[in-house]
């Protein structure tokens, strides 16, 4: 079976150093293996994304010489993809209607913490959803739908963990821990998660599981500060019986503070870099681009005893 992988940025800036290593990173593994690799632009929030910034994805990766495999694949030309594996979970009574808006979810963490208890908070900080209304009967859930027809719609974690067995996946990369090899999921981290929203009808959890089995996405590479959330991708796959993919999570280029770069940092944009007469060389050293060649090696190293 031919590998294929896949680089997803979204269009809502320009791409900098961190997407260039990610994507040279992920390109050098695929060419490795004999794979494809696919370009998938990310573009649920149609209010931050923008075409100019899809092109520029294009001249960056050609600029780095990265040659891609199609067909590419734009998320918001999907979204009844999304809803119908929405849908799907909805069905099966896996995801509940919420109401509580931003300031009130704020209010209720604080009333809750005023005790002295923290309240429990995903990986990216966000505080786990405070309301109960996952335990509203159907008939109590429809009425309140009627009167509230702008819902979040939120997969009822505990639930859905009931109705598939111990999940685990292949990590060939490493976690922020140095964690490899099999890894145990872990979702309940993410409390009862965003699957949809009334104005962006899924999320990025909920499309990048369908889009990697849309696409036949058989490795994951991605930075490491989504290594927490494939314990979610994980569970989402087994509920809509979604092939899992190896996943290799790749070390974050960070600036000089330590901090990871943000598409916010103009100066570090590939194609500012560019503009000053950079080349795909320079970006190479500044990334410490040797380092890919452990990567691979440890991907093959862990292929070879796992697979
Ligand atoms: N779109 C995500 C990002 O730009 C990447 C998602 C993924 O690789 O799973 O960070």
């Amino acid at each position: 079976m031919t590998p294929v992988f896949r680089f997803a940025p979204s269009p809502n800036g320009l791409l900098h150093l961190g997407h260039a290593f990610s994507a040279m990173l992920d390109h050098a593994l695929a060419r490795a293996l004999g794979g494809r690799f696919l370009l998938r632009i990310e573009d649920i929030d149609v209010t931050r994304c923008r075409p100019e910034y899809e092109a520029a994805i294009g001249d960056d990766l050609d600029w780095l010489g990265l040659d891609r495999d199609g067909p590419l694949r734009r998320q918001s030309e999907h979204f009844g993809a999304y809803r119908e594996a929405l849908e799907r979970l909805r069905a099966a009574g896996l995801v509940y209607p919420s109401f509580l808006g931003r300031g009130e979810i704020r209010l209720r963490v604080a009333a809750a913490e005023a005790s002295g208890v923290p309240w429990p908070r995903d990986p990216d900080g966000a505080p786990h959803y405070p309301g109960g209304e996952r335990q509203l009967a159907p008939a109590a859930a429809a009425e309140r739908l009627a009167r509230e027809p702008h819902p979040v719609w939120r997969l009822d974690t505990a639930k859905a963990l009931s109705h598939v067995g111990r999940l685990t996946w292949l990590e060939t990369g490493a976690g922020p821990a140095g964690e490899h090899g099999r890894i145990a999921a872990d979702p309940s981290v993410w409390g009862d998660p965003v699957l949809a929203r009334w104005e962006v009808p899924t999320s990025y959890h909920l499309s990048v599981v369908v889009d990697d089995a849309a696409q036949g996405v058989t490795h994951v590479v991605r930075g490491r500060d989504l290594f927490h959330a494939t314990g979610l991708h994980r569970l989402l796959q087994a509920l809509l019986g979604l092939p899992e993919p190896v996943y290799h999570h790749h070390r974050l280029i960070t600036d000089a503070t330590g901090r990871k770069l943000a598409k916010s940092a103009a100066d570090t944009a590939l194609a500012h870099l560019r503009a000053e007469g950079a080349t795909p060389d320079d970006v190479r050293r500044i990334v410490d681009w040797p380092a890919t060649e452990r990567d691979l090696e440890r991907l093959n190293r862990v292929l070879r005893r796992t697979v």
